[in-house]
């Protein structure tokens, strides 16, 4: 059963089509920090061995304008491995490779209402994969990452990542060993696929591709730049570089609107009225197409795997930034 993040009354602002001036964003994003700082719900991902040792007491936000402005507080520079965040960073780099409408028509776009790493959903739908934020489909999305081997699309995958964020991304070897020892699912659910027809490179190779992908270390204000470098079409704010077309930027967006939050995607667009993705290691990206990039981390998860605290923190900074894509008032 979901539960309703909590409604404190404060009605939406308008989306104006900028962010509110820098003094009023840092005393919002001190002030919501302070909010949840003690918040104790939720529990630490385990079903990595390495993922239980992490800190439930971490708690990090920033929020990245499209000017390249950032506005940081707590643990916002603490590294940890951004999982299924880069679902939909590598599938705007695929899309970017092959085009949006290539890598639709592989991988598909529509939600599946099942978790994140569900077989049944590969079973009940003649799309097989369904979209690129579940792990079917960011398989499926890996294995059509450009490169002959799996070095080659294993490097392309961190680079492409890295200019997302504008820095230099590692992996966490020991996160990655962890879940590289455990994803049996994630390497029969690989294999379901292939026997469809739906796996574009090695299917044991492709899913150890997406565990290293998924093992990348990234702190919330490179999750707040790399959504900003999707709010901005496709250009990082920071390094001016453009990663994908602004035609790519708003498929992508699309998508991650669709299903950015496991099977919980059709509440959070009801709750927060943005794009986002999250991930089983506490983070979650959001983005407000045109304004700018907002990164949360805060480990203890819901049952679907979405962060207590990023969830009731971006709630909360989306009203008062005025960021819902919804939200209207008759001239
Ligand atoms: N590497 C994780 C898995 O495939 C990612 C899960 C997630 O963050 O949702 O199980």
């Amino acid at each position: 059963m979901y539960m309703p993040l909590p409604d404190d009354g404060f009605p939406s602002l308008i989306s104006t089509g900028h962010l509110p001036p820098p003094d009023e964003v840092e005393a919002l994003v001190r002030q919501v920090y302070a909010r949840y700082k003690d918040l104790d719900e939720g529990k630490v991902a385990d079903y990595i061995p390495a993922l239980a040792k992490v800190s439930p007491r971490l708690f990090g936000i920033c929020v990245a304008g499209i000017n390249g402005r950032t506005f940081a507080i707590g643990d916002a520079t603490h590294e940890f491995s951004i999982q299924s965040v880069s679902k939909p960073f590598v599938f705007a780099l695929v899309c970017e490779a092959i085009g949006s409408e290539e890598a639709r028509s592989k991988v598909g776009v529509n939600a599946t209402g099942l978790p994140f790493n569900s077989v049944m959903a590969v079973e009940l739908n003649n799309e097989r994969t369904m979209n690129p934020m579940v792990n079917a489909g960011a398989i499926a999305t890996t294995s059509l990452v450009p490169g002959d081997t799996a070095e080659a699309k294993w490097r392309f995958i961190q680079d492409g990542l890295a200019r997302f964020a504008g820095r230099t991304l590692e992996l966490d070897s020991e996160i990655y060993e962890s879940e590289a020892a455990t994803n049996q699912r994630n390497r029969g659910i690989a294999r379901l696929l292939e026997g469809y027809g739906c796996m574009y490179f090695d299917a044991l190779q492709a899913t150890d591709i997406y565990t290293k992908q998924c093992s990348l270390k990234v702190n919330a204000r490179d999750l707040a730049v790399m959504g900003a470098t999707l709010a901005d079409g496709g250009v990082n704010p920071l390094t001016k570089e453009r990663i994908v077309s602004g035609e790519v930027a708003k498929r992508v967006l699309a998508t991650a609107a669709t299903a950015g939050l496991y099977e919980r995607s059709g509440d959070w667009l009801f709750e927060v009225g943005l794009p986002g993705k999250s991930g089983v290691g506490g983070g979650i990206v959001t983005v407000s197409p045109g304004k700018g990039g907002l990164g949360v981390f805060s480990p203890p998860l819901d049952e679907a795997g979405n962060s207590v605290r990023g969830q009731r923190v971006t709630k909360y900074l989306s009203e008062r930034l005025g960021l819902n894509l919804f939200v209207s008032q008759p001239e």
